[in-house]
């Protein structure tokens, strides 16, 4: 079989006379079918035959960097929706809905998630778990709130002097938030 035919889940790509099947396939009766759609790598040397996605799904993983809005502030949470990962433009496969624990916010103690995250926040954060849910802290000096809305009147809210909370240039309403320490002056990587 040539090394760049496109198979589909249950085609047959070997037998296990000759090859031993790896990733993305399985064996049944002595022959080797992909279990997913990719191509056909084969190892003459190992005598070992894949199937490799040529797209393979952006899940994410713990300790991964991410890009969030806020979806909603409860007493002890705050809920998220992730919509990218920090070094990569592909979209997201998997659970996006994460939640974001009173005690995973902020490296000083709080107990009243609405005074460091806002509904409508976009926040980096980074994963700490996957299962059995995505949650996410923003307690390093990095994460946070990147870009925030005043939510009266939608202007970009700016660092206030003593850049540690924030307010609206127009309504001059302040407003304190768990920033990441470049808030304001955002690179996505
Ligand atoms: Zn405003």
């Amino acid at each position: 079989m040539s090394g760049s035919e496109l198979v589909f889940p249950g085609e047959e790509v070997a037998i296990e006379e000759e090859y031993l099947g790896a990733e993305g396939t399985f064996s049944k009766d002595g022959v080797i079918y992909a279990s997913q759609i990719g191509k056909v790598e084969t190892d003459e040397e190992e005598c070992i035959v894949r199937v490799i996605s040529p797209n393979p799904p952006n899940v994410l993983a713990v300790g991964d960097i991410v890009y969030a809005v806020i979806a909603d502030v409860r007493s002890t949470m705050a809920t998220a929706d992730v919509v990218g990962k920090q070094g990569t433009t592909r979209a997201l496969g998997g659970e996006t809905y994460a939640t974001i624990h009173v005690s995973k916010i902020s490296p000083e103690y709080t107990d009243d998630v609405s005074k460091e995250l806002r509904k409508g926040d976009y926040i980096r954060a980074r994963v700490t778990a996957v299962k059995p849910s995505l949650q996410l802290t923003t307690k390093d000096q990095h994460l946070g709130a990147i870009r925030c809305l005043c939510f009266k009147c939608k202007t970009e809210l700016v660092r206030d002097k003593k850049g540690t909370g924030l307010f609206c240039p127009k309504c001059r309403f302040a407003t304190p938030r768990k920033l990441a320490d470049d808030y304001g002056d955002v690179i996505v990587e």
